[in-house]
């Protein structure tokens, strides 16, 4: 989806909130637990098709988080 065509319907017609503000909400709403208190917020796309959302750590600090402490999925 970062590259403009929906995975799902292959339309062309995507749109990007990487620059919406702010990038959470209430009760930490658009991000995923981090450690203790800290949550990574997201980047979203949204295919304005079909409506199929994608989402990415909007990070890298939260990214290389993730990396060291989640478990590597085989
Ligand atoms: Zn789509």
């Amino acid at each position: 989806m970062r590259k403009g065509v929906c995975p799902k319907c292959h339309s062309r017609e995507v749109y990007g909130g990487t620059k919406a503000s702010p990038k959470s909400g209430w009760n930490n709403s658009n991000t995923i637990p981090l450690s203790g208190l800290r949550a990574a917020a997201l980047d979203n796309y949204v295919c304005g098709s079909c409506g199929y959302v994608e989402s990415y750590i909007a990070k890298e600090k939260d990214l290389a988080a993730i990396r060291k402490r989640w478990e590597l999925v085989f």
